[in-house]
């Protein structure tokens, strides 16, 4: 658990990150954020630079992006992630977020992981599709041992031999990432499945398979989106999932605080006992 700005990651409360897959212009950006703050998410996310899997796709609109995230910044009080590709970015990006997304691609990527790892801004990191467990918990080593500890790891879905979705999202390693280290663990269905059509019921699976927050690509004209539209929600969309996230969270509160009571009167009762 620790903080970013006011936001404490990894504790009670469940957290959203939502935005569009990448930064297209600054109206379309600052439409997302009023939509996505006034809807309860916590964080802004939005690529500038842009791993894509085809050159010709579009790249992303690198220092102007950046910009147009730092205003959407100061216009809502949203905190922001955007993805860092080359070690030569860092510095830049540095100035205009508050968190740096390691991207699937970039996850075996030794040298920006360790350069990263000397910066003071909290991480997301995202699992690699062809990685195991244990290669993303040592991924994330890689930051720790620089000394930044406020890393996030992501599960976004790795490649299997089943492409009715783009990604299987492998929720039993969120429990898994859980027991095997003390990092917040988000998970992202958008990536995770490629569809727009079931982003819904797996973000909430999520937050059933114990994840600490959320990560969703949100449009308000997907099928017009630069990158990525099949696996975005529109508004209406991101705003029902925002109802059932919150009616969700507030049941995994109100259990996690069952548990703990429970916990702490049966801790209660041996030394009562001895006492008599
Ligand atoms: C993204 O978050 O837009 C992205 C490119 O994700 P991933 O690295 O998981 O493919
Ligand atoms: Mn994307």
């Amino acid at each position: 658990m620790f903080k970013i700005g006011d936001l404490t990651v990894g504790g009670r409360q469940k957290v959203m990150i939502a935005g569009p897959c990448a930064i297209e212009g600054r109206e379309q950006l600052l439409q997302i954020a009023r939509e996505v703050k006034a809807q309860g998410a916590q964080i802004l996310r939005g690529g500038a630079y842009k791993p894509r899997t085809s050159p010709y796709s579009f790249q992303g609109l690198g220092p102007q992006g950046l910009f147009y995230l730092k205003e959407a910044r100061e216009e809502t009080g949203l905190l922001t992630v955007t993805e860092v590709m080359e070690p030569e970015e860092l510095d830049l990006i540095c100035k205009y977020t508050d968190i740096l997304q390691v991207g699937a691609r970039n996850m075996f990527n030794y040298p920006l992981l360790k350069r990263i790892g000397r910066t003071d801004k909290p991480v997301l990191l995202k699992r690699s599709f062809m990685a195991t467990v244990e290669e993303f918990l040592l991924a994330s080593e890689y930051i720790l041992k620089e000394g930044n500890q406020r890393v996030i790891l992501c599960e976004r879905g790795i490649r299997t031999f089943d492409h009715i979705t783009r990604n299987t999202l492998d929720l039993a390693s969120v429990p898994i990432l859980k027991k095997m280290s003390s990092l917040p663990v988000f998970v992202d269905p958008s990536h995770g499945t490629g569809r727009s059509d079931i982003v819904i019921p797996m973000a909430l699976a999520g937050l059933i398979a114990s994840a600490d927050g959320i990560m969703v690509e949100v449009h308000p004209n997907p099928k017009k989106a630069l990158s990525d539209g099949l696996q975005t929600l529109d508004f209406p969309h991101f705003r029902e999932l925002m109802e059932e996230f919150r009616s969700l969270s507030r049941y995994i509160e109100a259990q996690e605080e069952r548990r703990s009571n429970y916990v702490s009167r049966r801790e209660a009762v041996p030394s009562q006992e001895a006492a008599s």
